[in-house]
């Protein structure tokens, strides 16, 4: 029988994971199938459930459940302990295994396929919802000075006090970045879902600097800001989605596949 893997979000109309996977499993040889389902927003739990029940072996979590998913796991990986957010579950032994595989895929994306090396740079991240707890501990480990932003200044603190004493984790508001710069600003807000720009200044990008927004799709008003503000290099969140995809097919298949030609493919 195919076994049977799928990505939960809402809205998910939108996502490219089960393109990602089925280009996988064709590279690979493995006899799976990869769906998109939309879970309402107060039955995330009883989605899974079904899930299981119905026999699937996995499935990935996007906006806005990654926070719930880590909540219903009753094992915990590493990545997804120190992120306290999950992107993939394995169903096993009656079992929910969570791990979270966003902030592997966005160093992959930055150091191996943009060729940036993060060790010493300054880091801005706007957000702090469930992607951006997923690449803190990454960037930290990568050796980057990390400021985060976000609206809601209170979830940018708790991500920031895990970090009390490393001197190189700050919450920011968005108002006290005037007169700061970094080499790398990664845009881990939804909003470009809703054609918005978070309220950024003029004059934060170093030269040599790196916009990365991890929306994919479409050119996002903060992509257009990058641009006009002169950073060096803008790009998608495409490498880093197709990147985390790969991770998690590893995990349940324990094969991994080779990216590149996939991210080429998607470019197309
Ligand atoms: P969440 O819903 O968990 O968090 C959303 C974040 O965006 C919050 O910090 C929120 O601020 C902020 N935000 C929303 N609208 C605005 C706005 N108009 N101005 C400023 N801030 C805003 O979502 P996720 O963290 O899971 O996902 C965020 C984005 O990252 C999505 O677009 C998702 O598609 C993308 N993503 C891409 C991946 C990839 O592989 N390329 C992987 C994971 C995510 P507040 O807290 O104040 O509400």
């Amino acid at each position: 029988m195919t076994d049977r893997y799928a990505v939960i979000g809402n809205p998910i109309s939108h996502s490219k994971s089960p393109l990602i996977h089925t280009l996988f499993a064709q590279q690979t040889g493995q006899d799976m199938s990869y769906e998109a389902i939309e879970s309402p927003l107060d039955g995330f739990a009883a989605t899974i459930q079904r899930l299981r029940d119905e026999g699937y072996l996995g499935c990935n979590v996007t906006v806005p459940f990654k926070f719930e998913a880590y909540k219903l796991c009753n094992r915990l990986g590493n990545r997804a302990r120190d992120a306290k957010a999950v992107n993939t579950l394995v169903f096993r032994d009656g079992e929910i295994l969570g791990t979270n595989t966003d902030g592997a895929g966005l160093l992959a994306d930055i150091e191996k396929n943009l060729g940036i090396k993060l060790m010493w740079k300054d880091a801005l991240l706007l957000g702090a919802g469930g992607a951006a707890a997923g690449v803190v501990w990454p960037l930290f480990n990568a050796g980057a000075g990390v400021d985060i932003a976000n609206r809601t200044i209170e979830k940018a603190q708790l991500l920031a006090d895990e970090f009390k004493g490393s001197g190189t984790v700050y919450a920011r508001r968005y108002e006290e970045l005037a007169g700061r710069k970094y080499d790398l600003v990664i845009n881990a807000t939804s909003s470009g879902l809703s054609g918005e720009l978070p309220p950024l200044p003029d004059g934060l990008f170093k030269p040599g600097a790196l916009a990365y927004d991890m929306m994919y799709g479409r050119e996002t008003p903060f992509m257009a800001y990058a641009r006009k503000q002169g950073a060096e290099i803008v790009s998608d969140g495409l490498g880093m989605l197709v990147e985390q995809a790969a991770d998690a097919f590893y995990l349940w298949r324990n094969v991994r596949p080779d990216t590149q030609p996939v991210l080429d493919l998607l470019r197309k």
